[in-house]
């Protein structure tokens, strides 16, 4: 049996006997992992607060060699990010980022950036007006830790160039017309080569031009801002990639995009 002290964010909860709470959560040292947190669902507990989602507890659980659940040991609450949880919009993004990590093969090695980034995040969004920027970022931070950025430097059907003259900060479409993000070549088909398949969405030149910016910097104070376009297409195209990378759809996606783009 091996003893295990570590920060964990709860990526899932799940009901367990009368009292009890199943937590996935996403740790800083192991990758992730799920155990019983004993009264859970209980108040009087004390430890219903550290069964929410979204929350960071320090964890001491113990593990054995073929079992899936870890015995928590210990647990204590280190950050709770109520508005997480309070604001409708900021809860639907904060459960996309934990759909898309509950997909993820996080080696032990790997853990403490994909924990990194997670935590960044949270407590960003907590503290954010909106979630739109701040879930590109988390979305293409995350591309790279899985090794997967969309290859943005030419057009992976024909090889031909996707931009003219990058120079400086603003690299300029070498076209006017849309371009794709192709979630099956792992990039991006040039106007010539669009098809129509369910791996590959449309991408304007300003939002290609955006990307291509963010991808080099990942910092949200880049030169280009965006537009509520820019952000709605690589919505759309990033969750195709996602979805296409983990076989599956992701079904937070569909009500945070329907709740984020009413207009
Ligand atoms: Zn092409």
């Amino acid at each position: 049996m091996k003893v295990i002290e570590t920060d964990g964010i709860v990526l899932k909860t799940m009901d367990f006997k009368e009292k009890d709470s199943i937590l996935t959560f996403l740790t800083r040292e192991v990758g992730k992992r799920a155990g019983v947190l004993h009264g859970g669902k209980s108040v009087r507990s004390g430890n219903a607060a550290k069964a929410e989602l979204f929350v960071l507890n320090h964890f001491e659980f113990s593990e054995k060699p073929n079992t899936e659940l870890v015995r928590i040991r210990k647990c204590e609450l280190m950050e709770s990010y109520p508005s997480l949880r309070q604001n409708f919009s900021k809860f639907l993004n904060a459960s996309y980022f934990s759909e898309l990590l509950l997909q993820c093969e996080i080696p032990s090695v790997d853990s403490q950036d994909y924990f990194d980034l997670l935590k960044n995040t949270m407590s960003l969004l907590s503290e954010a007006q909106t979630g739109t920027e701040i879930k590109l970022n988390f979305e293409m931070r995350l591309l790279k830790l899985l090794g997967i950025p969309p290859n943005l430097d030419n057009c992976l059907q024909c090889g031909g160039e996707l931009w003219e003259g990058e120079s400086g900060r603003n690299p300029s479409p070498k076209f006017s017309v849309p371009y794709q993000l192709d979630a099956n070549l792992g990039g991006i088909r040039c106007p010539k080569c669009c098809i129509r398949s369910p791996y590959s969405t449309s991408l304007h030149p300003g939002s290609l031009a955006f990307f291509r910016v963010r991808q080099k910097t990942l910092q949200s104070e880049s030169v280009i801002r965006p537009t509520q376009n820019n952000l709605k297409e690589l919505d759309q195209a990033l969750y195709v990639y996602f979805r296409h990378f983990f076989g599956r759809n992701l079904k937070s996606h569909r009500i945070l995009k329907d709740n984020s783009w009413k207009n």
